[in-house]
């Protein structure tokens, strides 16, 4: 049976993430992004009226446990990041066990944790069963853009919503990044790092580290945020999207 009522449009679900970590790592191992960057993302955050997934790394929880206590106190979801931002590739069992263990009681103490996405990321199927033990429900560990890591769910209970974009996209001039974010379809993953909002771009960091950092990676932000909600998105924290009773 056919009807011809028109259903009213599903809004597009927007999250915003941020991936809490060392400067540009691994080319640098400073912690401006946490101490100046941070604090300037999230008072965006708070003047948009904006609630984002901020995975941080147990290591940058422990520099900057005001940032950590702020992201759970302004209604974000706080999420992990790995213990040290080390490479689950790289890392045996055990020691990919304890990098996800390690950060899940650091973070702990400051809220409940679900949700997780590895450094660069790049994280192995043989090891989702490791979330699982800790407790876990959702990994955003694959990207829609390296098909490479973009291996079928498998056996998991995990819910796995992969990123939709790369982070320096965002800093791209306005008419190409918007044409590219206007073609993506939901759920639609953005993600960003504190050292964005810092001003590298007079350092010989890495180009893409360092093109329209500080001020203007902000007002990027900005402007990606009103674009999305210009089109009527809703912004979800990662969380959110979780079948209902997953996070139980
Ligand atoms: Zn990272």
């Amino acid at each position: 049976m056919s009807t011809h009522r028109q259903s009213a449009p599903i809004p597009l679900d927007v999250c915003i993430t941020v991936d809490m970590e060392p400067d540009c790592p691994p080319y640098l191992w400073t912690w401006r992004g946490m101490e100046e960057g941070a604090p300037r993302l999230l008072d965006l955050f708070a003047s948009e009226g904006v609630k984002t997934t901020c995975f941080i790394t147990g290591d940058s929880a422990r520099h900057s446990p005001d940032v950590a206590a702020r992201v759970v106190v302004d209604g974000h979801e706080l999420a992990s990041h790995g213990m040290t931002h080390r490479p689950f590739p790289a890392l045996d069992r055990n020691d990919a066990r304890g990098e996800i263990a390690e950060s899940a009681k650091v973070l702990r103490e400051f809220g409940e944790i679900v949700s997780f996405r590895a450094p660069n990321l790049m994280f192995p199927a043989e090891y989702l069963g490791l979330l699982e033990d800790e407790g876990f429900a959702l990994d955003s560990s694959q990207a829609k853009y390296k098909a490479k890591h973009f291996s079928p769910d498998g056996p998991t209970r995990l819910t796995r919503i992969p990123a939709s974009v790369t982070s320096s996209v965002l800093r791209l001039p306005a008419f190409i990044r918007d044409r590219w974010l206007s073609r993506l379809r939901g759920p639609v993953v953005l993600f960003c790092h504190p050292w964005e909002y810092v001003d590298w771009r007079n350092t010989n960091l890495r180009l893409d580290c360092r093109f329209r950092t500080g001020d203007p990676a902000l007002s990027d932000m900005q402007a990606v945020i009103r674009l999305f909600r210009s089109r009527g998105a809703r912004f979800r924290r990662m969380r959110d999207l979780l079948p209902a009773g997953a996070a139980a």
